[in-house]
């Protein structure tokens, strides 16, 4: 199940909820119960579809460039 950040503009907090995809946009309330609360960037969708490799190299290895 996807992992959503979601910032509450009342104090602040990040916090996370496990929800399905089909519930991305549904209203989150924060771990004070603040209902006032923005939709981050998804996290699960940072990891794995970022570019670039995150270890050094040319290309992270793939080539067989000894990087
Ligand atoms: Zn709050």
């Amino acid at each position: 199940m996807p992992t959503y950040a979601y910032r509450c503009r009342e104090c602040t907090e990040t916090f996370e909820v496990n929800r399905p995809m089909s519930e991305s946009a549904a209203p989150a309330t924060c771990p004070e119960g603040h209902a006032d609360t923005v939709k981050l960037l998804t996290t699960v969708a940072l990891t794995g579809a970022a570019g670039a490799p995150a270890t050094g190299g040319c290309c992270g290895g793939a080539c067989g460039c000894a990087n």
